[in-house]
């Protein structure tokens, strides 16, 4: 895998020189062309589903999933990664990794895809929380075709998420974390979804209820957004 660029494990700050991906405020062009290759984010609070209805977008819509917090787990526990620990620190304090080891990750994710020549069609779950990453994003990988906001209150997202603790074995699945993990969505993630709803990109869904119902809904709007399963 291409190196993710050094970064300051104290500070967070990412360094001035030779990161593997230019940065946002140069002018660059995405890597990806968005007339060959679709993306759609799934955001939406801690708890409020998104993994559960990526499973079923995949199955009927074919699409690729990348889960940002899988694929930040998996760089943690990658024998000989050098953000191991920083990854671990900010997953269980419930903030946002520095986005060029997220958006590396993505990105890498994203061309090993398209080199096995399967899947051109994305849903990228869990991300971007955070604006800095959407701009960089859209500018050095690939412009958004639109984004699904799963739509939940947070008594709703606790009961989910305490339930899981009990068997995901995640660090970040307790009640103090889970508290953190609430803020950082509310003052750092939302205000992404709320930019998005300004370009009209956003696709909102009610996400309480059992998990057909929600699918069901999000069916539904996908259809007036002219989005259809492809079986
Ligand atoms: N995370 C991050 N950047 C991202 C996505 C996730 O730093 O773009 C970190 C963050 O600390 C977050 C954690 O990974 O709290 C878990 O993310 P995940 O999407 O797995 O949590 P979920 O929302 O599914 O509960
Ligand atoms: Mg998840």
């Amino acid at each position: 895998m291409p190196a993710i660029p050094q970064i300051d494990p104290t500070s967070g700050a990412a360094p001035e020189v030779q990161p593997s991906i230019p940065l946002a405020s140069t002018n660059v062009t995405p890597a990806f062309d968005p007339s060959k290759v679709t993306v759609l984010f799934i955001l939406g609070g801690p708890g409020a589903g998104k993994g559960t209805q990526s499973i079923h977008l995949v199955q009927d819509y074919g699409f690729k999933h990348l889960s940002a917090g899988d694929l930040l787990r998996e760089e943690q526990d990658r024998e000989g990664s050098e953000y191991g620990q920083m990854i671990k620190d900010y997953i269980k304090d419930g903030k946002i990794v520095p986005m060029e080891v997220t958006v590396t990750l993505l990105k890498n994710a994203m061309q090993r895809e398209l080199d096995s020549g399967k899947k051109s069609r994305f849903l990228i779950d869990g991300f971007p929380r955070k604006m800095d990453q959407a701009v960089f994003f859209e500018q050095s990988v690939c412009p958004s075709k639109c984004t699904i906001f799963l739509d939940c209150p947070e008594e709703v997202m606790l009961k989910r998420l305490l339930n899981r603790g009990k068997t995901s074995g995640r660090s970040d699945d307790n009640e103090e974390s889970i508290k953190k993990r609430f803020r950082t969505f509310v003052d750092t993630s939302m205000p992404v979804v709320d930019q998005f709803e300004k370009e009209d990109k956003v696709i909102k869904v009610l996400a309480t209820g059992s998990e057909n119902d929600v699918y069901e809904r999000l069916v539904e709007n996908l259809a007036k957004r002219d989005i259809h399963p492809v079986k």
